[in-house]
């Protein structure tokens, strides 16, 4: 249900807790989450309460995404994989639309002239999914022990504004946006998710399992708050 006060529009989730709470989403949109037995006036009085915290974060939020747009496609431009940004470089000679090699993206300057710059784009998305589909299945396998959950198929995929999700039989996706983030970066997403597998929320149960397996996840997760906007060709 959307909902309006102090100049803050949200959309009221209603469910099954003991809480509520307030968090605004990658994609801007203010979401606030109550017990089901609280009436209107009391949500309305609580984001009241917090606004100059809602204002606060929104205010960030736009900054932090100032900065999403596409990167051009020029010589020298910087693109990450693993946390770290490698230059790009066109070449005339090629098989493979893109490439990486010699600490350097190599496009081949005939694709894009025949197919155009979403093309090229797309050869980004493609390289980072045929990655992602050796490095998640192995993160995962390593880490899944260690929350003591049985995962399901791991696929990489656009996922919009969630850097991953799960569904059921244990079915791990991830954006493959994540490619571009550090390796321990990386690992937080993943065990966030497995983590998932035992608690559908965001409870103080479920942190505390991804604090016994990652005791240093705040920073990761800061991390990726932060520079998440800019993961992104
Ligand atoms: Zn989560």
């Amino acid at each position: 249900m959307k909902m309006c006060a102090q100049d803050i529009e949200f959309t009221l989730i209603r469910s099954e807790r003991k809480t509520a709470d307030i968090v605004i989403e990658r994609s801007g949109d203010v979401i606030v989450r109550a017990p089901t037995g609280v009436d209107d006036e009391t949500v309305l009085q609580a984001v009241s309460d917090r606004a100059l915290w809602v204002h606060r974060s929104l205010a960030e939020w736009e900054e932090l995404n100032s900065s999403r747009r596409h990167r051009p496609l020029v010589q020298g431009q910087g693109f990450a994989y693993l946390g770290r940004s490698y230059r790009l470089k066109f070449v005339a000679d090629a098989d493979v639309p893109l490439r990486l090699k010699n600490g350097r993206w190599e496009l081949s300057e005939a694709f894009v002239r025949k197919e155009g710059e979403p093309a090229a784009r797309k050869a980004f998305r493609d390289f980072y999914i045929e990655k992602g589909l050796q490095v998640f299945p192995e993160r995962v396998q390593s880490l899944g022990p260690l929350v003591g959950v049985e995962p399901g198929e791991v696929a990489v995929k656009e996922l919009g504004y969630y850097w991953a999700s799960c569904g059921v039989g244990g079915a791990l996706n991830f954006h493959w946006k994540t490619l571009m983030a550090p390796q321990s970066v990386i690992d937080y997403i993943v065990v966030h998710e497995l983590c998932h597998l035992r608690y559908r929320d965001h409870s103080d149960a479920f942190w505390n399992e991804v604090d016994k397996v990652l005791p240093r996840y705040k920073e990761r997760k800061e991390w990726l708050r932060v520079n998440g906007a800019a993961l992104d060709i």
